[in-house]
């Protein structure tokens, strides 16, 4: 039986996955892993060499999407292939080391009480804006929406087969995995770790993705934006109700006076504004609901190369068994 499964979610890694693949080797005995390469519309070779190495391994599945759905859909994907009993997600190129996994797995095996091993970053290397922008992020989630994230926690996880029964029964379009995380429980043991450069390649993020990322978080976990969308209106009606009293007022006592035209362009400018605002508020609650509403899948697999049930050759498991030991 499989103890552990890798879920590795590949966007553009041709030159990552079998550095990844050689480095697990390293960390653990073939028998004892299997990974799940999930190919998510790379336009690059990552797809070619997945083939060579499941051709090469027996303990590699590829799930290969047809376009690329992003890395949440790709770790849902994954989810539904692994049979580990501890199920790890890790990206491709190499900035969480394997070894860390064993960590986590170890941690597992020590506390059966705990369920999820997830790591954190101890240090985060990003500009001050980026780093100002993430706090401000995970401050207002955290105040806003009935889940709590940690902050800096990535996808880098470890868990139980139990987890995954609970993540794979949440199936919605939105995925936001660490309010999902977050959201059905379980105890979680956080182990701080400092990321690796990129092995190659370069990362796939830049700041309006994240951005509409944090949004998508925002508005999958929280209703409270609609509800401050009601106080501003209530609040910008109530002005206005005063204001037109003064004027109301000041009309009968001073008579008509003269047309006061920046006053009406500031109130009816500003007012336009608060109406797009929550307009638009209200829009991102519809569009998601829209969505979800054609019930579309997470992801659309253009092929499986299954995992080959191949009997081990002793010898070698004998000799890898030492080397790890020796190391
Ligand atoms: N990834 C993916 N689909 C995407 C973008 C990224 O599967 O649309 C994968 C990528 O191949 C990598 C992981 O998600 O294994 C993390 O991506 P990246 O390294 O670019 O993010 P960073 O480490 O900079 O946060
Ligand atoms: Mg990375």
């Amino acid at each position: 039986m499989t103890e552990l499964s890798l879920i590795v979610p590949c966007h553009n890694e041709e030159q990552n996955v079998e550095a990844f693949y050689a480095r697990c080797l390293e960390v653990f005995l073939p028998e004892t892993f299997e990974v799940v390469f999930v190919n998510d519309g790379s336009k690059d070779g990552t797809y070619r060499k997945l083939q060579i190495l499941h051709e090469k391994y027996s303990n590699i599945l590829v799930v290969n999407f047809s376009r690329n759905f992003g890395k949440e859909s790709a770790i849902y994907a994954g989810l539904k292939y692994a049979t580990g009993t501890y199920i790890s997600i890790i990206d491709a190129d190499l900035q969480q080391d394997p070894e860390i996994v064993r960590n986590m797995v170890k941690i597992l095996d020590e506390k059966p009480e705990v369920d999820v091993v997830a790591a954190y970053q101890a240090q985060r290397h990003e500009g001050k804006l980026m780093g100002w922008c993430k706090d401000r992020f995970y401050k207002f989630i955290n105040r806003l929406s009935e889940v709590d994230l940690r902050e800096n926690a990535s996808d880098f996880r470890t868990f139980r087969s139990n987890v995954q029964e609970a993540l794979l029964g949440m199936p919605e379009y939105f995925r936001f995995s660490k309010g999902l995380f977050s959201w059905v429980g379980f105890e979680t043991e956080y182990i701080p770790y400092e990321a690796a450069e990129r092995f190659a390649g370069t990362t796939k993020w830049n700041f309006a993705k994240l951005f509409k990322y944090a949004m998508e978080g925002i508005v999958s976990f929280s209703t409270v934006p609609l509800q401050i969308a009601t106080f501003c209106g209530a609040i910008v009606s109530a002005i206005a109700i005063i204001y037109g009293i003064i004027i109301i007022a000041q009309t009968l006592i001073t008579g008509i006076d003269v047309p006061g035209y920046a006053t009406t362009i500031v109130v009816v400018l500003f007012l336009g504004g608060v109406q797009l605002l929550v307009m638009g508020i209200l829009g991102e609650y519809l569009a998601k609901t829209y969505v979800q509403g054609k019930h579309r899948p997470v992801y659309i697999a253009k092929n499986v190369l299954e995992k080959e049930t191949v009997d081990i050759d002793e010898e070698s498991v004998q000799k890898h068994e030492k080397n790890v030991v020796k190391k």
